[in-house]
C-alpha cells in the first residue's frame, strides 16, 4: 500500500470500491510472483524462540503461544454447537458462533437456507457465489435462476405462491474466494451443520447438486454416473443431479436433467 495514505484514508477507499461493487482483492494487471525477487527474510534454521517471559503479552508467531485448534478440534466442536440446536433458527445462530472456518473472514453473508422449511424436497449445493454472497440466499445467480426455471418445469420453486415446494441450501454457509473449490478440512467442519440442518428440516427427499455435494454426503464423487441413480444418506432417500452451473456450460446436458426432474416428479407422486 501507498505509504502516504493513513489508515482511515486507506480504509475510506476500500468501502468505495465494495460501494462500487469490488468484491476481490486484484489488481488491473496480473503479477508474475515466480519473477519477483524473493524479499521476504527467512527464519533462521531450528531458531529458538527463546523463554518466554511470565506475564509478557504473547507472540503470535510463536506456536506455543497461540495453540491453534486442529481440524479435529472445529469437527468436534461443530458436532457438539450443531447437535445443540433444537430449531433452524437456533441452527443459524450456532453456525453463525462458530468460529473455525476462516471462509466466514472474507465472506459478506452466512448464507443459510430459503425456500419452505417444511418443503418436502430440499436441495443442498456447494457454497454461495457472489450473488448469493451479497443477497445471503442460495442458488440466486445465474446457475440459481437456472435452478428455478428447472423446478418450475415441474411445477415446483421455492416462493411461497409455489407452497414453497423447495427447501435449499449449501454444504458450505460462506462464499469462498474466487469460487474456488471447498477444500476437505472446510467441508469436514461444516457438515455436521448441514446433517443437523436435514433433520431439522426433514424433508422426503433429498437432491444433491453436483459433485462437492455428492462428496460431502454421500462421501464419493462422479455425478457424471451417479446423477440419476437414487440412493440413501442421512435415513432420507437421494438423488444425485448435474449442478446447473454445469448445466450452463455443458447445456447439451440438459436432457439428463430432465429425466432426473421426471424421475423426482415420479417419486414424490409415488409412481417410482
Ligand atoms: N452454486 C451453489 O452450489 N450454491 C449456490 O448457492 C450458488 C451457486
Amino acid at each position: 500500500m501507498d505509504q502516504a495514505l493513513d489508515f482511515h484514508t486507506a480504509k475510506a477507499l476500500l468501502e468505495w470500491q465494495v460501494e462500487l461493487g469490488a468484491d476481490e482483492a486484484i489488481g488491473d494487471v496480473p503479477i508474475n510472483r515466480y519473477e519477483l525477487e524473493d524479499t521476504a527474510p527467512k527464519p533462521a534454521p531450528n531458531a529458538d524462540p527463546g523463554p518466554v517471559a511470565v506475564g509478557a503479552p504473547p507472540n503470535p508467531a510463536s506456536p506455543r503461544a497461540r495453540p491453534e485448534l486442529g481440524p479435529a478440534d472445529a469437527v468436534a466442536d461443530a458436532e457438539r454447537m450443531a447437535a445443540a440446536a433444537a430449531d433452524l433458527g437456533a441452527l443459524r445462530d450456532a453456525m453463525a458462533e462458530f468460529s473455525h472456518c476462516d471462509l466466514k473472514k472474507g465472506a459478506r453473508s452466512l448464507v443459510f437456507a430459503d425456500g419452505g422449511p417444511a418443503a418436502r424436497v430440499m436441495i443442498i449445493g456447494e457454497a454461495p457465489g457472489r450473488d448469493e454472497d451479497v443477497q445471503g440466499k442460495p442458488f440466486v445467480g445465474r446457475a440459481g435462476q437456472l435452478l428455478d426455471r428447472m423446478f418450475a418445469a415441474i411445477e415446483m420453486g421455492r416462493a411461497r405462491e409455489d407452497d414453497g415446494a423447495l427447501y435449499i441450501t449449501n454444504i458450505l454457509p460462506w462464499r469462498p474466494p474466487q469460487n474456488r473449490d471447498p477444500s476437505p478440512d472446510e467441508m469436514a467442519m461444516m457438515l455436521p451443520f448441514v446433517k443437523r440442518h436435514v433433520a431439522l428440516a426433514d424433508p422426503d427427499i433429498l437432491i444433491l447438486m453436483g459433485n462437492v455435494s455428492c462428496q460431502g454426503i454421500l462421501g464419493r464423487k462422479g455425478i457424471t454416473r451417479m446423477r440419476g441413480q437414487w440412493t440413501e444418506a442421512l435415513g432420507k432417500p437421494v438423488l444425485p443431479m448435474f449442478h446447473p452451473a454445469y448445466l450452463l456450460r455443458n447445456p447439451i446436458m440438459k436432457r439428463e436433467a430432465w429425466a432426473d426432474l421426471l424421475s423426482l416428479r415420479a417419486r414424490l407422486e409415488g409412481e417410482a
